[in-house]
């Protein structure tokens, strides 16, 4: 079975509507084909101030989200990133392999310092992506499922496993992305033009999937369409409504076409009430079910431990590889 590799930051709480048709949608679907490894990646939610009780909250509850969102951990192993102490160790010899000039043209980087301040923004912010790269390597990944948002780093990743194999010899594979062209960019809701994100997006623009099913319908149908009445994807002239038409059909696997054949002339309140309705279908069994896992914490640790152990056999037998080739003296 070809290896997959994906994490997802225990930021914010909730996850978002991004994340999930984005992302975590395609985990699941990947643990039936592939053997799957998904991580909570504290390391990198540090990178930005976080309050260390808020941090383990937010930690348990994002992997309580991905069980109710689907992640079996018969089928594929969840962990938490701190849990595996290699991704650390290995993210340092790839920091050596980085270039200065090299790192700074991450966009991710420029986006999220130019946020904080230039002078405010942690160096781990900016050695961000090459923490990530130890984190794909680490697993010998064959792909890796994302959001548009990471082919850059992705792009980073593969660079960086050639330049190790290159220079010490074939230790990495070589990950590919995989970013399903429907659902890689889901855009705020408010705000067409970007990103739905954690850290970017207006409250009004966020879907969170933990929010009251009720504030979610109304933000759905609030949503910022245009000012003709057409219903048509066309994601450059009419991007609000071409966003809603892609949430709509993900979430109920029905055709785009056959969508604009529906609303063919109904106008754009009818298709954000039936929106609306589909979101609050979608959203409550998965709160509930989040919920569940929340309340027996010692489930949730004790999954998240196996899983922890499960990855760190991977991790540890790859790192010794890279330790060596990288001519680090045993210890005896
Ligand atoms: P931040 O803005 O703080 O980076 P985020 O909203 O991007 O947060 P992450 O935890 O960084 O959330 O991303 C988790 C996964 O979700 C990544 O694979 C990312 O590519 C994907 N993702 C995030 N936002 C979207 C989006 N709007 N559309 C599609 N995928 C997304
Ligand atoms: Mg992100």
């Amino acid at each position: 079975r070809p290896r997959v590799l994906s994490g997802i930051q225990p930021t914010a709480g909730s996850f978002h509507l991004g994340n999930y048709l984005g992302a975590v949608r395609q985990w699941v679907a990947l643990q039936e084909t592939h053997d799957a490894f998904y991580m909570v990646v504290d390391l990198h939610a540090i990178t930005i101030p976080q309050d260390p009780a808020e941090l383990r909250a937010n930690t348990r509850l994002a992997a309580a989200q991905l069980l109710a969102a689907g992640l079996d951990p018969e089928r594929c192993t969840l962990f938490v990133q701190s849990h595996v102490p290699e991704h650390a160790q290995l993210a340092w010899i790839m920091n050596c392999l980085t270039g200065f000039g090299e790192a700074s043209r991450m966009t991710q980087f420029k986006d999220k310092s130019a946020k904080q301040g230039a002078d405010r923004a942690s160096v781990g912010l900016f050695t961000y992506p090459i923490l990530q790269v130890a984190d794909i390597l680490l697993y010998q990944a064959n792909e890796v499922p994302v959001g548009e948002d990471q082919r850059q780093h992705i792009e980073l990743t593969r660079d960086l496993a050639e330049r190790f194999n290159g220079r010490f010899g074939a230790t990495f594979t070589v990950p590919k992305p995989y970013i399903l062209k429907e659902t890689a960019k889901i855009y705020d809701l408010q705000d067409p033009a970007i990103k739905m994100s954690k850290s970017a997006s207006t409250p009004k623009g966020l879907i969170n999937l933990l929010d009251e099913p009720k504030a979610t319908a109304k933000k759905v149908k609030s949503a910022v369409t245009d000012t003709d009445t057409v219903i048509r994807y066309d994601a450059e002239n009419k991007p609000g409504v071409s966003n809603l038409l892609t949430i709509y059909s993900t979430l109920t696997g029905t055709g785009i076409a056959e969508l604009e054949q529906k609303y063919d002339g109904k106008g754009y309140g009818a298709l954000k009430t039936d929106l609306a309705e589909v979101m609050v279908e979608f959203v409550t069994p998965f709160r509930e079910r989040t919920q569940q896992y929340l309340d027996d914490p010692e489930t949730l640790d004790s999954i998240l431990a196996k899983g922890a152990e499960k990855a760190r056999a991977v991790a540890a037998e790859t790192l010794s590889q890279a330790y060596d080739k990288v001519g680090f003296l045993p210890a005896k």
